[in-house]
């Protein structure tokens, strides 16, 4: 089954987060890298590489590093691929667009093993454990107390039992927990802020909030000793793995102690083979794993996927925004703060040409 064809499709989403809010890192989209693969038994692969306001890099790696290495090669060969993606690519960086690139390729190779066998995904990574996965709702960042008390507020009321935070203030904490009221889970994610000392006397702050995690709260992200020095110090559980790519920096994070919580994605890490492997390592570590998962197309299906076949699954990231046209159906949509599992064969749904066409960014 050989590969004929990659082509890669910038789709731009408006999205809506209920409140004055329409902008979220200065942008009004969600942007993500989508790439189809086609091979010559007929059999068409979807994947997902990390876009954000990278995508026009992304692509460019996607076309012009990745693809043409692809043509010719049999789809079947996942690990091969996948291997020789990473060593022959090597020299433009272990993290970043280039992983990001490979990780869309990884998963439409997935996909195309999927339907090829006419089993859902999960089935192909041993089976499925759960029928239906426990969700979080993730926040955008508004620092303002009133609106992130509002949001944390009609997250429970749709039924999510955690709710995560994109805020560094105790008063915007402090508004999402009398908002959410002592049994629902609050997480913190802080992107990087702080110095280690800056962390730590934060992370004081916030344990009167009684944090479910404290996630990314150092810069530089890969200071696994200070954030297992944080962890050990503060006894709050860390969160942190957005910002790291392959098992091998997984690796040395699970060696440090840096974590409880590991937050590998799809569509950064190196696609599904990659997170298999950090799955397992994690595993070995008494690590529990809570994928980093804030888009809504192939990666997320892939996210559902992988999650569904793990014997202890955790939550599902669900981004709380609403974007103005779903690539993939309703499987983006949590009920009662749960997402069913796709159980046609591949990733089990294909995005809708409609909204290709009609969000797709004709510059890009
Ligand atoms: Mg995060």
């Amino acid at each position: 089954m050989r590969i004929e064809n990659v082509e890669s499709v910038v789709i731009r989403l408006p999205f809506d987060t209920g409140d004055k809010a329409k902008e979220w890192r200065g942008r009004r989209t969600l942007d993500y890298v989508l790439l189809r693969i086609d091979t010559d038994a007929g059999i068409s692969g979807w994947g997902d590489a990390f876009g954000y306001g990278a995508f026009r890099a992304t692509k460019a790696a996607v076309d012009h590093m990745i693809a043409p290495a692809l043509i010719g090669r049999d789809a079947r060969d996942i690990a091969g691929i996948s291997y020789t993606l990473q060593q022959s690519n090597h020299i433009w960086g272990r993290y970043g667009v280039t992983m990001f690139a490979i990780s869309g390729v990884d998963i439409a190779l997935w996909d195309i093993a999927g339907k090829a066998a006419g089993m859902p995904l999960h089935q192909l990574l041993g089976g499925k454990t759960h029928d239906s996965l426990p969700a979080y709702a993730s926040l955008m960042k508004c620092p303002e107390p009133d609106v992130v008390a509002a949001r944390t507020a009609a997250a429970v009321a749709e039924g999510y039992r955690h709710v995560k935070l994109h805020e560094t203030t105790v008063p915007a904490v402090r508004a999402a927990r009398e908002a959410a009221g002592a049994d629902i889970a609050i997480m913190i994610d802080t992107n990087c802020p702080w110095t280690p000392n800056e962390a730590a006397a934060m992370a004081g702050k916030f344990r009167d909030f009684d944090p479910h995690w404290l996630e990314e709260p150092i810069f530089p992200p890969e200071d696994f000793a200070a954030l297992a020095a944080l962890q050990a110090q503060s006894g709050i559980p860390i969160a942190a793995g957005e910002n790291a790519c392959t098992a091998f920096e997984f690796k040395r994070m699970f060696d440090a102690g840096a974590v409880t919580y590991a937050q590998p994605s799809v569509t950064k890490v190196g696609g599904i083979s990659e997170f298999r492997k950090i799955a397992a390592l994690a595993e070995t570590a008494a690590v529990t794993i809570v994928p980093h998962s804030p888009y809504f197309g192939p990666g997320f299906l892939a996210t559902l996927h992988l999650l569904a076949a793990m014997p202890r699954p955790s939550m599902v990231e669900r981004f709380y925004c609403t974007p103005e046209a779903s690539i993939v159906g309703d499987w983006i949509e949590a009920r009662n703060g749960a997402f069913r599992v796709p159980h046609g064969p591949g990733l089990g749904q294909d995005p809708n040409p409609d909204v290709l066409r009609d969000y797709r960014d004709k510059d890009a």
